[in-house]
């Protein structure tokens, strides 16, 4: 029997899925394969949140090739040794896969396809997980972008497909004597049972996925472009992690909402423009390969960086450090794998800039917790709060985490929901409990410092701080 591989990776689905579709055009049948690879790239190992994620989702996509009459085979190895076995076992001839975009992955994936091309395997690669390739997309002068809105004016002025492939209706099963490895020997869910919060959080999968845009795009996609920015309203889509894991497509979240919603509706626009960011963020990393470590811009390289400060950062990666929004941001996160765009922003600002503690180690909290941890989105969004990435916030942009409490927060609900010692405290001082006396606070149940922390550090004299920093950098020629 005509046997190919198809090689799932950040693609766990079978709904629009380009390489799954033309092994089914070419060959009679497929073996789906995932490898748990030790070295799956050299990038950044996937954080504890996101192998709670993966577990689940590789669980999903077996129910879904089970449900077309086949199965999911997983290898624990080497990515070219696994291949190699499989393709020995089952004489398959051709390899299939979504092509995947960060430095290691590039490197990895470059160096298995010349191999197997060597010993006269056929590989095909295709797209799965972006609206455009970060290569097909350039300034007129052919250099990458920079800068997000000509980047996005350009994208949408050049269009891309909004054609998503259907799934597959049935497939023939991978040999019966083909085993794999079990998914609970891949280890990993985690060994102490701290994924509660995630588990009463999420679905992952991709009919989760699907159900869960169905139910964004009949509900909250209209008010998105206020909603969007207000923690304690459910404004957002929340598919980060399943897009992350390529459960649901870019092309079908588009086609969908063509599907579903009149040309023009404003909230649906700045939706897709935020879906556009994400395009951005793959555009940046790709042609940027070094910014997963160092700053887009060359002037951070020469930051005065104040001594790391251990028992700040513990403190905000505890959600203690006596602001109320940065800690429920803090806490969200830690308990659900997720936090709000606008916490985030918050959160990201307060380290880097009040606390003056290096974006990279932000970055690497946010890594671990997150269950949308993105390598691309990531560093686009440390870099940018912490001003020295790609069209970054200027430097003199600090959030005060009292006015954007407050602004965005107003009835405290967030904070509330994520704070529950400061449930007395009136809207009027709930993001700044510490300039209530402490016979006030008494009253509304907190003693400052047993219940709540004291704020770890000012805000008036740590942004002063801050901007004298930046200073120091800001003179040298711009590298935007
Ligand atoms: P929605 O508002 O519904 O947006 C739809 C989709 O667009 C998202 O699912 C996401 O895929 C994409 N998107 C939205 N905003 C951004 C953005 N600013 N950059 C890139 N893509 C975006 N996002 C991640 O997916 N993974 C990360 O690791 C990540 N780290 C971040 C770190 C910091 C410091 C900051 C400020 C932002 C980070 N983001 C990250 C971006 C953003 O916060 C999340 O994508 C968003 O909160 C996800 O929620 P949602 O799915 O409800 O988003």
């Amino acid at each position: 029997m005509k046997t190919a591989i198809v090689w799932f990776r950040r693609d766990l689905r079978v709904d629009d899925n380009p390489a799954l579709a033309a092994a089914l055009e070419n060959f009679e049948r497929i073996v789906p394969l995932y490898i748990q690879s030790p070295h799956a790239n050299d990038d950044w190992e996937e954080g504890s949140a996101s192998r709670w994620w993966l577990h689940h989702s590789l669980e999903e996509l077996d129910k879904s090739l089970r449900n077309l009459g086949s199965r999911l085979i997983i290898q624990r190895g080497e990515s070219l040794g696994s291949l190699m076995e499989i393709l020995k076992i089952t004489g398959a001839e051709a390899v299939f896969w979504n092509r995947r975009y960060t430095p290691g992955e590039v490197r990895l994936d470059t160096a298995i396809k010349a191999d197997l091309k060597t010993r006269g395997v056929a590989v095909h690669t295709y797209n799965s997980s972006l609206l455009k390739e970060p290569w097909e997309h350039l300034k007129p002068n052919g250099g990458p972008y920079r800068v997000f809105t000509p980047f996005w004016k350009a994208y949408l002025a050049s269009g891309f497909s909004v054609s998503p492939e259907d799934p597959p209706c049935r497939m023939a099963p991978p040999p019966e004597s083909l085993v794999g490895d079990r998914l609970g020997s891949l280890n990993l869910l985690p060994k102490i049972p701290w994924d509660q919060g995630l588990r009463e959080a999420w679905v992952p999968g991709e009919v989760s996925a699907q159900r869960q845009l169905r139910r964004f795009l009949e509900g909250p996609a209209s008010a998105y472009a206020e909603a969007r920015d207000y923690p304690g309203t459910r404004g957002t889509s929340r598919l980060s992690p399943h897009l992350h894991f390529g459960e649901i497509s870019p092309r079908r979240i588009a086609a969908e909402i063509m599907r579903y919603c009149r040309p023009g509706d404003h909230g649906v626009d700045v939706f897709i423009k935020e879906v556009g960011w994400r395009e951005f963020a793959y555009h940046l990393l790709y042609h940027f390969p070094h910014t997963d470590q160092n700053p887009l811009d060359e002037r951070f390289l020469g930051f005065p960086w104040p001594t790391y400060d251990g028992e700040a950062y513990a403190s905000w990666t505890r959600g203690l450090t006596g602001y109320p929004i940065v800690d429920a941001g803090m806490r969200e996160l830690w308990h659900t794998g997720w936090m709000h765009n606008r916490v985030r922003m918050i959160a990201a600002s307060f380290l880097t800039k009040n606390l003056l503690i290096h974006w990279s180690k932000g970055a690497e909290w946010f890594w671990d917790t997150l269950v949308d941890a993105d390598l691309a989105a990531n560093t686009l969004g440390w870099q940018w709060t912490a001003g020295c990435g790609a069209d970054a916030a200027p430097y003199f942009r600090i959030f005060n985490p009292v006015l954007q409490g407050e602004r965005f927060d107003a009835s405290g609900e967030y904070v509330r929901r994520w704070i529950p010692e400061l449930k007395q405290v009136p809207n009027a001082w709930i993001h700044h409990p510490f300039d209530l006396t402490a016979q006030e606070l008494e009253a509304y149940g907190v003693v400052l410092g047993h219940d709540y922390p004291a704020p770890i550090v000012e805000l008036k004299g740590t942004r002063e701080r801050a901007l004298a920093a930046f200073a120091a950098i800001k003179s040298g020629p711009d590298s935007n």
